[in-house]
């Protein structure tokens, strides 16, 4: 996702350092972000941050972590944290390479991957968020039953992926062609999903563990 840069992004967000944390550098203990010890979950490359806030206030009995590495869109998960009051949702300007230096090792009780960018050329395959780069780095910080769940309109990603996960050893479960074609009734549309949805493309989903 593109967005115009903006200038003051960078002072919006120290602004509501509170809730969004745009270094690199650890918190001390992500409990203490919280002020409590709930499951975290963690979504990585959130754009605008509708799935993200819609679960937080759904579930407010998890600690939801939005990851998204573009400063100019995180401003408006921000916002929508902000002008709803979201308690249980802290954000995070990373770049999902960096994952291992935020989180202990265990930490992570699911990882959700929306809509990832497909980056379909092959030589960007390790750029893609289900390339064994990536799988090993959500490994390191989730918990033992950890889980990841995926979602994407794109058909080439999911194969990928499908493969990427299953020559890294994971566990697949709950895969789905066509999810809207009986869309479970707590299924959050995320920007991507919705517009996809519209033109026509059949999303496709599943769930991962590494054990
Ligand atoms: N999940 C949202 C949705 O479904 O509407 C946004 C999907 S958009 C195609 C992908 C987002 O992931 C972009 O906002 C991009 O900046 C972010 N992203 C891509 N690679 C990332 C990475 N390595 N670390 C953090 N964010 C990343």
């Amino acid at each position: 996702m593109r967005m115009r840069n903006k200038p003051w992004a960078e002072e919006y967000l120290l602004e509501h350092s509170d809730i969004v944390s745009i270094g690199d550098e650890r918190k001390t203990k992500i409990t203490d972000w919280f002020g409590n010890d709930q499951p975290i979950h963690i979504e990585v490359g959130s754009g605008m941050g509708r799935f993200i806030t819609e679960m937080a206030k759904q579930h407010p009995h998890i600690n939801y972590i939005g990851i998204e590495r573009d400063k100019n869109v995180m401003i408006r998960i921000v916002e929508k944290a902000v002008e709803q009051n979201i308690t249980n949702l802290r954000l995070l300007t990373l770049d999902a390479e960096n994952l291992p230096e935020f989180f202990m090792a265990g930490e992570v009780a699911r990882v959700y991957l929306n809509f990832s960018d497909p980056w379909p050329k092959t030589r960007h395959a390790k750029r893609r968020l289900t390339h064994a780069n990536f799988l090993k780095l959500y490994k390191q910080v989730l918990a033992e039953d950890g889980e990841i769940h995926f979602k994407t309109d794109n058909q080439q990603l999911f194969e990928f992926s499908l493969e990427s996960m299953s020559q890294f050893g994971m566990k697949l479960k709950n895969i789905n062609l066509d999810l809207h074609a009986n869309e479970p009734e707590d299924n959050i549309k995320t920007e991507y999903e919705e517009k996809f949805s519209n033109r026509g493309f059949r999303i496709n989903r599943l769930e991962a563990t590494f054990n």
